[in-house]
This record gives C-alpha cells, sequence and structure tokens, in this order.
C-alpha cells in the first residue's frame, strides 16, 4: 500500500549553504517517495525567504573572490568536477532512481549528458574569450570582454533532477557568477549529494548553494534584489509565472516550459524501426521527458501497420522498479501524477479516441505504476491532443499529407522538440526549414543537442531569449563590455568637442 503521510524514520533533507548543510527552521517540510515502493523515504526542509536570503548572502560573500579566480584555475577545477562524477556517476544515478523513479541505466544516461555540459565549461578559457580590433581608429584598439553577472539562481524540475541543474551551475559557475539551485522537492537528494561532490573538488564554499522549498522560495527568489539571473525549467504555466515575476524584478531570465512532441512517420518510412523510435521515445522514462514523443503523426497509408507494429512491442517493454536491471521503464513520480495520467486513459473514449492498449491493466499494487498505453485516432481538440500528459501514453493522429502533418505541428502552442521519420532526404530537409520548433530530429527520436550547441523550444517551451548549454549559455550568464582605448603620446593631445569619428 503507499503511505501518504508523514513517516517518521523518513531521511530529512536539508539546504546547502555557504559549503555546509542547514536544517530548515520553518517547520515546513514535503514527502519525498521511492515511487518503486510507493513509501515515504524522506522530508525535504521548505525554505522560508530568510533562508533563501542566507543563501544569496553565501553566494555574494564568495563573488569577488571567485570572479578573480583565473580562468586556468577555473578550468582545472572542471577538470577535477568531471573526474570526480565520471568516477562516481553511479552512485549518484541510484540516489536519483531512488526519488524519481526512472530504470538505473536511464539515470545513469541522464548524469552522462549532464556530465557533457561540464566537459563543455572545462573549455571555459576559449568559451568566454572576447574580441580584439587592432586600429579600429588610427592609434585606437576596441575589445570586447564578458563578465559574470553576480548571483545567479536556477530553478529546476524533478524529471531530470541531475542534468537539468548541471544545464546551469556548470555554465553559470564557470562563467565567475555563485549560484543558488532550488530544485524539485520531489527529488531533492541529487542536489546534495552533488554539493558535496563540488566541495570535494575543490569548489569554494558560497560559489554553489541549494535552497529546498516550495512556492515560496521561488517567490524569494524572484524578488530577491541581489539575483541577477533566473534560469527556470519546469511547467508552462510556471515558467510563464517566473519569467514574468523576474523581468518585472529587473532580472535576466530565461524560462523553459512544457512541451507536445510530435513524431512525423512518412509513408515510406521504415515502419519497424519508427515503431521501435516511437517505443523508446514515448515510454523512456515512462514519458516524463520534455523530449518525449506523446504525439505519433503517421501520414497516408502507414498509419495502420504503424499502430499494429507499436501494438505488438508494447507488451515486451519490462516495467519494474528502476533499481532492478531487468526493468526498461520505472514507476511516475507521484500518486497523484501517475493517476491523473492514467485519467486520460479513462477518458479517451468519451473523447473519441481508441484505447488500443491500456496501461491501466496489471499494474503492480505497490508503488506509483502505470503500464505504456496506446491511444489511436487522436484528433486535435481532445484533451489527450491538447495537453501535456507527461506519462507513458502514446496518442496516434491520422492524417492523408505531409501538409496536414506540417500544420498540426506549427499550430501546437509549444514548440521544443519534433521529428520526422522518412527515408526522403528531400522531404527531411523541407521539414526542417517549415517547422516552428527549437529542436528537429531527423529519424531521431529525442533529438537533445550535444552540450556544445544550445538547447530550447519555440513558442510556449521557452520564455526569454537565450536558450541553454552551448554559446547561449555563456551569454546568458555573462555581460558583454566593449573597451576603446588609446595610448597617445601626450605631445599630440588637443581638445575636439565634436562627435569622436573613426576615419
Ligand atoms: P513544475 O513546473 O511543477 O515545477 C518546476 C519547478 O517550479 C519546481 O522547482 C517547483 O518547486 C516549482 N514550482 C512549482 N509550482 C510552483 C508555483 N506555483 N510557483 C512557483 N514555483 C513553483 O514542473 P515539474 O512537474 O517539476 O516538471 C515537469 C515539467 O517540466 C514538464 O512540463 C516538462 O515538460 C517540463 N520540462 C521542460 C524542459 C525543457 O527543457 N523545456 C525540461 C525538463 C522538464
Amino acid at each position: 500500500m503507499t503511505e501518504t503521510v508523514d513517516a517518521p524514520s523518513a531521511t530529512r533533507i536539508p539546504h546547502w549553504i555557504g559549503g555546509r548543510r542547514v536544517e530548515g527552521g520553518s517547520g515546513r517540510s514535503g514527502p519525498v517517495y521511492n515511487p518503486a515502493t510507493g513509501r515515504q523515504t524522506g522530508a525535504v526542509d521548505f525554505a522560508t525567504a530568510e533562508e533563501v536570503d542566507a543563501a544569496v548572502q553565501a553566494a555574494r560573500g564568495a563573488f569577488p573572490a571567485w570572479r578573480e579566480t583565473s580562468l586556468a584555475k577555473r578550468a582545472e577545477l572542471f577538470f577535477r568536477i568531471r573526474e570526480l562524477l565520471h568516477a562516481r556517476r553511479g552512485e549518484l544515478a541510484e540516489v536519483l532512481t531512488r526519488e524519481h523513479g526512472k530504470v538505473l541505466s536511464d539515470a545513469l544516461g541522464e548524469v552522462t549528458r549532464g556530465l557533457e555540459v561540464v566537459e563543455h565549461c572545462c573549455g571555459i578559457p576559449t568559451l568566454i574569450k572576447g574580441e580584439h580590433s587592432e586600429q579600429a581608429s588610427t592609434g585606437l584598439d576596441v575589445y570586447s570582454i564578458r563578465q559574470p553577472l553576480g548571483v545567479v539562481a536556477g530553478i529546476t524540475p524533478f524529471n531530470f533532477p541531475a542534468m537539468v541543474p548541471m544545464w546551469m551551475w556548470a555554465p553559470a559557475i564557470a562563467c565567475g557568477n555563485c549560484f543558488v539551485l532550488k530544485p524539485s522537492e520531489k527529488d531533492p537528494s541529487t542536489s546534495l549529494w552533488v554539493a558535496e561532490l563540488l566541495k570535494e573538488a575543490g569548489l569554494p564554499d558560497g560559489v554553489f548553494n541549494v535552497v529546498m522549498g516550495d512556492r515560496l522560495a521561488v517567490d524569494a527568489l524572484l524578488e530577491h534584489p541581489d539575483v541577477a539571473a533566473i534560469s527556470f525549467v519546469g511547467s508552462t504555466p510556471i515558467a510563464r509565472y517566473v519569467y514574468e515575476q523576474a523581468t518585472a524584478s529587473g532580472k535576466r531570465c530565461q524560462a523553459l516550459g512544457g512541451a507536445k512532441n510530435h513524431m512525423i512517420v512518412l509513408p515510406d518510412a521504415d515502419v519497424n524501426a519508427a515503431a521501435d523510435a516511437a517505443i523508446s521515445a514515448g515510454y523512456g522514462s515512462a514519458g516524463e521527458r520534455c523530449m518525449a514523443v506523446s504525439m505519433v503523426v503517421a501520414v497516408g497509408d502507414v498509419a495502420q501497420p504503424l499502430v499494429d507494429a507499436i501494438r505488438e512491442r508494447i507488451p515486451k517493454v519490462k516495467v519494474g522498479d528502476g533499481m532492478d536491471p531487468a526493468s526498461e521503464m520505472g514507476p511516475l513520480v507521484t500518486a497523484e501524477h501517475r493517476d491523473k495520467v492514467a485519467s486520460y486513459v479513462e477518458n479517451a473514449p468519451g473523447e473519441g479516441a481508441t484505447v488500443v492498449v491500456d496501461g491501466r491493466e496489471g499494474v503492480p499494487e505497490e508503488g506509483f505504476f502505470l503500464n505504456p498505453s496506446l491511444l489511436d485516432d487522436v484528433t486535435p481538440e481532445m484533451k489527450a491532443y491538447v495537453d501535456e500528459i507527461f506519462g507513458p501514453v502514446l496518442g496516434v493522429t491520422r492524417v492523408a499529407t505531409y501538409e496536414e502533418a506540417v500544420r498540426l505541428v506549427n499550430e501546437s502552442p509549444y514548440g521544443n522538440g519534433v521529428a520526422i521519420f522518412t527515408r526522403d532526404g528531400g522531404a527531411a530537409r523541407q521539414f526542417q526549414f517549415d517547422v516552428q520548433a527549437g529542436m528537429v530530429g531527423v529519424n531521431v527520436p529525442i533529438p537533445v543537442p550535444v552540450a556544445y550547441y544550445s538547447f530550447g523550444g519555440w513558442k510556449s517551451s521557452l520564455f526569454g531569449d537565450r536558450h541553454v548549454n552551448g554559446p547561449e549559455a555563456i551569454d546568458f550568464y555573462t555581460r558583454g563590455k566593449v573597451v576603446t582605448s588609446r595610448w597617445p603620446d601626450p605631445a599630440t593631445s588637443k581638445i575636439d568637442l565634436g562627435f569622436p569619428q573613426t576615419r
């Protein structure tokens, strides 16, 4: 049976401020579960505004010395972080699986993709380089430099508790900022684990801080006058709220929101390869990925063979405890979320969709499990089409033409990831030209770019004008400054009230 009360044996999960664990004093906390058993394993402290301020002040205090730390030393430290993370990635994956529920191999994949960001940041001396124009005018040089912002904060979702924070703290700190992280209250332990690893690697106290909490902690960060920038990843309504509040307080903000990712399958595609991709990208991590495929758009007569091929594969997906190496798909993060996801399957027939596979059948009694579901004949006005279900429910929409498929994607309020499956290079090229989304896959169902390219969606999948990772992360976490310099012979000095000209 699932316990939902505060368990007396639950581990307390505190804040990390100024290089040490700090127990919260608010008297408020949230339950943390092992989703595979449904039992509460932890109680995470919820910060007060004063505790958020303590974390910001720790970051502020550490900033002058950290900013002065040479690029060579910062790079050396990042190499040490990389080595430690690489050596202990299995341990981190286990911490993650126990609170999130995703299977261990998937957790290890998440950590490895996060590690890519850290590896990218080892190159900070090159990434942060400015430009120099000698002799822009006679005897006059112009050059640009990029400087850190100061204290920056990250607010992160439950579904990638290790990787998404790495998208933020790694480039922010490498650029010379000090960082305050507010992780998801559903799976907070990975952030504490990382905090301890960063200390072990030699990161000075106060450069990386973690405040645990809920909306109160988020609001305290959004309103704090000493926080210069906010990075947010989470659902669209909260992303919009965070962006509006942060920018109203004069902060720089990038807020990545939710998604509804389409996978278009053209009639010439290899049906088996497309079905394998739909299964992997639809049910991997139990569909709790912002880049998960949630709608398969089958064009023309590929639809029936494709639905048959997906249906045949579903019973072979091994659902179970993420710690069991045989499991391919774990539970959902909470009982409440599992029930919400299941409601889309329950309501599908009433909306006119066909339930081809009902994932509510045959689930274990313990834990927050739901098996993979497949809905066919889903149309754009249905809730199963409109909402980001964020669970193992794959919908199929049947359309007659390529143009209809692209129109569906472009009319979606989201624009995170999208994929096309085809053997026609010309069609794929046209698709990348036509489609309104930030990340496009050609025969790649989850087109998460490598860390040296920037990651982010369009439309309601991103508020702000800077994506995460790659060159845009360096831009986001720094301010540009341009220096115009001349070293004239004082003998040539004269007064000139005209506007300076370069010719
Ligand atoms: P969420 O929006 O519920 O929570 C995200 C963060 O916001 C958490 O730290 C949470 O504590 C905080 N928060 C929640 N409610 C709040 C409120 N009312 N006021 C202020 N802060 C609040 O998201 P989630 O359920 O943790 O994560 C899943 C969502 O994140 C999905 O929509 C998914 O698509 C999205 N996501 C997007 C990306 C991307 O790159 N675009 C990546 C990962 C996840």
